[in-house]
């Protein structure tokens, strides 16, 4: 089973998360001391039921959980705080158990993720995850790169040491994006920034900043589809210049950011109309 755990407020804990760490055989964690002190806060017995699970030991301790769940034990997976697997250990456990044949069942529950988008008030149709923007500034840099084009709303981490310059170094590049920055969601010390990108940045500026970071960023403009003529005028000035249908599509994707297929059966089309 994997449950969710409070990202800050312990009220956030459901029912049924309480009930399985309560009659679970065994609970595999983060970190032990962590849970520990879930488990005292409850009065829950943690003795040799509590065992790590972290990204270095997650590939070894994938067999013991097999064998476990094979001989019928409930097994239950928590993380420090939040939905396991999601930029936290579990994914490589839950792939190997299903691919044992065997049943992963969920108790849902609380995910910064979640919580920042259902609060930020931009579109939730569509988005996108990226987890934590990576450290390096180069790998950054393609990363908003690619976000210039990304029309979903675009959901990150981010550690309070790093969110001043992430946040300036979106403000060169997106400065009229709406953003909402979640700081230490449903603990005591809850904020909620709200605005253009260069101004939640501009606010950032001059503070010390601390607690945990959940960055909600507006999605790019759609793009408006270039019109069918426009795509057939720039398929057949490419064929007429004698490229071969691949290079002529290729072209014509790249410059227009049109869908490929599509583009393709058209030039198979012209290609053939003019052959005829
Ligand atoms: N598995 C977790 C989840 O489902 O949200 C996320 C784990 S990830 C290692 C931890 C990061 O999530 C933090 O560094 C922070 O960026 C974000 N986060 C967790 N709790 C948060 C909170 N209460 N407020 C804002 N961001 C939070």
């Amino acid at each position: 089973m994997v449950v969710a755990t409070p990202i800050g407020n312990l009220g956030d804990l459901s029912r049924r998360a309480l009930e399985l760490l309560a009659s679970a055989d065994a609970v595999y964690c983060e970190d032990t001391r962590h849970s520990r002190t879930l488990f005292s806060a409850h009065n829950f017995s943690s003795k040799g039921r509590l065992h790590a699970l972290h990204e270095h030991n997650e590939a070894s301790q994938c067999e013991e959980i097999v064998r476990r769940v094979e001989g019928g034990q409930v097994v239950v997976l928590i993380s420090d705080a939040g939905t396991p697997g999601i930029s936290d250990p579990g994914v490589r456990v839950v792939a190997a158990v299903a691919a044992a044949g065997l049943r992963v069942s969920t108790a849902p529950g609380p995910s910064a993720v979640v919580a920042a988008l259902s609060i930020s008030g931009l579109p939730t149709e569509r988005f996108c995850m990226e987890g934590f923007v990576p450290r390096k500034a180069g790998e950054r840099q393609a990363l908003y790169d690619l976000w210039a084009k990304e029309e979903r709303t675009v959901v990150f981490y981010e550690s309070p040491q790093r969110v001043q310059q992430t946040m300036s170094e979106l403000s060169r590049r997106f400065p009229e994006r709406r953003v909402v920055l979640g700081r230490e969601l449903t603990k005591l010390h809850e904020e909620i920034l709200r605005g253009s990108v260069a101004e939640v940045s501009a606010s950032l500026a001059s503070r010390d900043m601390l607690g945990e970071c959940v960055v909600v960023l507006e999605g790019a403009a759609p793009t408006s589809a270039p019109d069918a003529d426009a795509v057939e005028a720039a398929l057949r000035d490419q064929l007429g210049r004698g490229a071969s249908v691949r290079d002529a599509v290729n072209e014509v994707v790249a410059a227009l950011g049109v869908v490929h297929r599509e583009t393709y059966e058209l030039a198979l089309r012209l290609r053939s109309e003019s052959a005829n």
